[in-house]
């Protein structure tokens, strides 16, 4: 295991300011953290809502000196996400820039299982960095249990994702986690389809929890953000120290205001994953009976559900072509409900059929969606 010696531009304590571990939100529920993680201290006066701070520079002899290192509006939004997932966060200036943060804790030439169909951008970096000599990647079918913890023999690291994106599939957290520790290896979980709502992969012994911040968190398709979470343990701490020192290092930074409409969006996950899984279970029920549609992709729970068009891509493309309401896009977890053919992606991995569509559940009304996409699919 590795990581660049520490020649940040400000002491080690600098690299990780202020956690705001929020320990009063100890036993409160998720819908409760996600509203009042990173509230500011009840000052008579003090603002309410979290203070967006732009600079680049502090005044001398703070605990932050630069702010590559840290910002206060950085503080609010990772004690929201900590709060909510149970550990540390770190925010990142894109899912896959906290995707990239661990991977730097793999050493060089090392062993990273990972699911066939995880997320393109995910198997692309890994493809990218093994055609470099930098690491090896085992595929695995995540939903074959003793398969992958056959694979983790021998590896640094455990990488999973659960639901799969956008298959669907659902991996046995609490099972592939004990096998991965067992073998040695550093266990990382994509929980950007469930949300810390759904699903908390920490409670699981998880190392690490990434999200695509993007996506739910967020909420509002108007900004690319990410984060990593660990746990609270001495290890824990560990290794967020190293994800920051890579932030810092790396400049992996967020800005200050793609991080604010982040905090800002988050506010309101609980109700928005509420609404859309609702909707998603009605839609899942109606795209079961639609001729158009071969297969429907749905785990039980969540606002994801991806389907498979009889008529093969061209059918599936008309689909997409079809709607008014749903928006044909590429992302997801936003308040619009959005849709895509995923195989018109180039980097798509070929584990996704190609008349596959998968939808992302948004929180207008779910009578409106079923009508504009029932419509759209007597077309297909
Ligand atoms: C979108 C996505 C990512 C990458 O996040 P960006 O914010 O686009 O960099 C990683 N994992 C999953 C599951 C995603 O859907």
């Amino acid at each position: 295991m590795h990581d660049e010696p520490d020649h940040s531009p400000t002491s080690s304590t600098d690299a990780a300011p202020r956690h705001g571990s929020d320990q009063w939100l100890d036993g409160l529920s998720p819908a409760t953290r996600v509203v009042a993680g990173g509230r500011e201290p009840r000052v008579p006066g003090g603002s309410v809502g979290s203070p967006l701070v732009h600079t680049s520079t502090y005044h001398a002899d703070g605990d932050v000196v630069y702010a590559r290192s840290g910002n206060p509006t950085w503080t609010a939004f990772e004690a929201t996400l900590g709060s909510l997932e149970g550990g540390l966060a770190t925010a990142f200036a894109s899912g896959l820039a906290a995707v990239d943060a661990v991977l730097s804790l793999v050493p060089l030439g090392g062993v990273v299982v990972a699911p066939a169909s995880a997320y393109n951008g995910v198997v692309g970096t890994l493809d990218h960095r093994a055609v470099r000599g930098e690491l090896t990647v085992r595929y695995v079918d995540v939903t074959d249990t003793a398969a992958v913890s056959a694979a983790c023999e021998g590896a640094d690291l455990l990488w999973l994702e659960s639901p799969t994106n956008p298959l669907l599939e659902v991996a046995d957290l609490p099972a592939l986690t004990r096998s991965g520790h067992r073998a040695g290896a550093l266990v990382a979980c994509d929980n950007t389809f469930a949300t810390p709502i759904l699903q908390r992969p920490l409670e699981d012994g998880v190392d690490v929890v990434v999200h695509s911040v993007t996506k739910y968190l967020a909420g509002h398709s108007d900004v690319i953000l990410g984060a990593c979470v660990t746990g609270t343990g001495d290890t824990a701490a560990d290794l967020t120290e190293r994800l920051r020192v890579h932030r810092t290092l790396r400049g992996a930074i967020p800005g200050p205001a793609e991080t604010w409409l982040a905090l800002r969006g988050m506010r309101t996950l609980a109700l928005r994953v509420e609404r859309a899984a609702a909707t998603a279970a009605f839609l899942a029920g109606r795209l079961r009976d639609h001729p158009a549609v071969e297969r429907v992709r749905y785990p039980g729970w969540g606002a994801m559900v991806s389907i498979e068009i009889a008529g093969g891509p061209e059918a599936a493309d008309r689909v997409c072509g079809a709607t008014d309401l749903w928006v044909h896009s590429t992302s997801l977890g936003g308040v619009e409900s959005q849709l895509e053919r995923r195989r018109r992606i180039p980097l798509e991995p070929t584990t996704t059929p190609e008349n596959l569509i998968r939808l992302s559940v948004g929180i207008e009304d779910p009578v409106d969606l079923w009508s504009d996409l029932s419509r759209a699919l007597d077309l297909a």
